[in-house]
């Protein structure tokens, strides 16, 4: 048996309530000495600590920058390698499209050709958001479905939109209907396997229209699409853990992923007030739950040191009221850092506490990179927190007899 497989035999359901607190990029690195958990005042999480085990969670594996979807990916217990979740289907999660298995999507950019079909602009002009949902709205009109397969356009920022072919058979081993440079011939896709013909087919059967009902709308003449992928086939969390969860995010891109490993999306406000209260009300309903706070990422992704520390302080005066849910296992975390910095996700680990009564405290008394590191859990791969999460919940049997 693969240790996943003793994993899933050893789940049982029970009564206990198990919540991961999700801080977005919460590792961070020392600007004059402090990293931006260092220089916060978080009264709270440092209590919680010295009540806890702590240690350093590497999201992926050492060395690796992850973006949100194999990062969260590794929190809830999947391996990131092995469950790949492309960039379409990303770019649609972001957007809040609720994808199936019969969906392939893509990332697509307006792009401009000259009259010999060379790329002149990947970027069409980078027209205005509103030209480009006046654009998506026509050729919506224009091409409903080739071939029997539904077409859907989804303007996004600029340039750029989502798409989505959906029906029965489509795969997603294409190359990129996309040259990358200015000054090369516009292209279609190509299958990289015989069964993903038809599929090919299909989508350089869209190009060809699309193009042809652009004409009109230079610079954005035509369109390049790339990243073409389905979701993938992933067992729910259920299925892998025995777990009933539910997830409390804001943002699109996270509740989407929360979706595809069967968690429940609870509608909540934008306020970390509002996401306690979500948590509050439905803690009867559910033995998992997934919280996520955005803030602290985009202020490290802007550079914003200081935005990132009242970020974090913002999160501990509410851990209070998470704590008086008196969960069974209590973890708080990060799935990856963004270093003010660095103004970008890092490969750095996080630090993590893991609360529950079948603990041995180790006596840490700050919620920081540098104290967690000299916890008991020592450093470890992030997809290892849903067992130990599990097994301080006394949800995994004895393994063997
Ligand atoms: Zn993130």
């Amino acid at each position: 048996m693969t240790k996943e497989e003793v994993l899933q035999s050893l789940a049982i359901e029970t009564d206990s309530k198990l919540i991961m607190t999700v801080i977005d990029g919460i590792g961070g690195l020392p600007v004059r000495g402090k990293t931006e958990l260092e220089a916060a005042k978080i009264p709270n999480l440092d209590r919680l600590a010295s009540k806890s085990i702590c240690g350093l969670i590497d999201p992926i594996s050492y060395g690796i920058t992850p973006g949100s979807g194999p990062s969260h990916l590794a929190l809830f217990g999947y391996d990131p390698f092995r469950f790949e979740i492309g960039r379409g289907v990303m770019e649609a999660l972001g957007i809040g499209l609720k994808l199936t298995e019969e969906d392939l999507t893509a990332r697509g950019n307006f792009a401009t050709i000259d009259e010999n079909g060379i790329i002149v602009d990947r970027r069409a002009g980078r027209i205005s958001t509103e030209k480009n949902q006046e654009i998506c709205q026509f050729l919506q009109n224009e091409i409903r479905e080739v071939d029997g397969i539904r077409v859907s356009i989804y303007p996004g920022k600029e340039h750029r939109f989502v798409i989505v072919f959906q029906g029965e058979g489509l795969k997603d081993n294409l190359i990129d209907a996309d040259p990358q440079k200015d000054g090369k011939k516009a292209k279609g896709t190509e299958s990289l396997t015989a069964e993903a013909q038809r599929t090919a087919e299909i989508v350089n059967a869209y190009l060809k229209k699309a193009t042809e009902a652009l004409k009109l709308f230079h610079p954005a003449n035509t369109i390049l699409l790339r990243g073409f992928s389905k979701i993938p086939n992933i067992p729910s969390m259920f299925e892998r853990f025995k777990l009933k969860p539910a997830a409390i995010a804001t943002y699109p891109m996270y509740r989407g992923l929360a979706r595809l490993v069967g968690m429940d999306v609870l509608e909540t406000g934008e306020t970390l007030r509002d996401e306690v209260e979500t948590l509050k009300n439905n803690f009867n309903r559910y033995d998992f739950f997934y919280i996520h706070f955005k803030k602290t990422d985009s202020a490290g992704e802007d550079g914003d040191f200081k935005k990132k520390v009242k970020a974090i302080e913002e999160i501990d005066r509410i851990l209070p009221s998470i704590l008086k849910l008196k969960p069974d296992v209590l973890v708080v975390t990060g799935d990856h850092s963004t270093p003010a910095v660095l103004k970008s996700h890092s490969w750095h680990p996080n630090p993590i506490l893991l609360y529950s009564k079948y603990t041995r405290p180790d006596g840490i008394r700050r919620f920081t990179e540098r104290q967690c590191q000299k916890g008991q859990l020592g450093r470890f791969p992030a997809m290892e927190i849903i067992p130990l999460m599990l097994a301080n919940g006394l949800k995994l049997k004895k393994f063997g007899a």
